[in-house]
């Protein structure tokens, strides 16, 4: 047993938009993008759109096409 337990907790730099999580797909597309998480729904307003989100069933939002990995 090693007597360390150090929890890593270092303060990575990474890429911080807005704190929400945003569907890749979908801004892809050329959409906002944002996730509503408690819903799941996704903004489909274009990207930088002014007011708040739109939030959308992920299936009517629109998605950069049927490539996807
Ligand atoms: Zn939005």
């Amino acid at each position: 047993m090693s007597s360390q337990g150090q929890p890593d907790h270092d303060h990575q730099p990474r890429h911080e938009l807005h704190n929400a999580s945003v569907d890749e797909s979908v801004a892809a597309a050329g959409a906002c993008a944002q996730v509503h998480l408690p819903t799941g729904r996704v903004c489909a307003r274009p990207q930088g759109h002014g007011g708040s989100c739109d939030f959308t069933p992920p299936d009517q939002a629109p998605t950069a096409g049927p490539e996807r990995n």
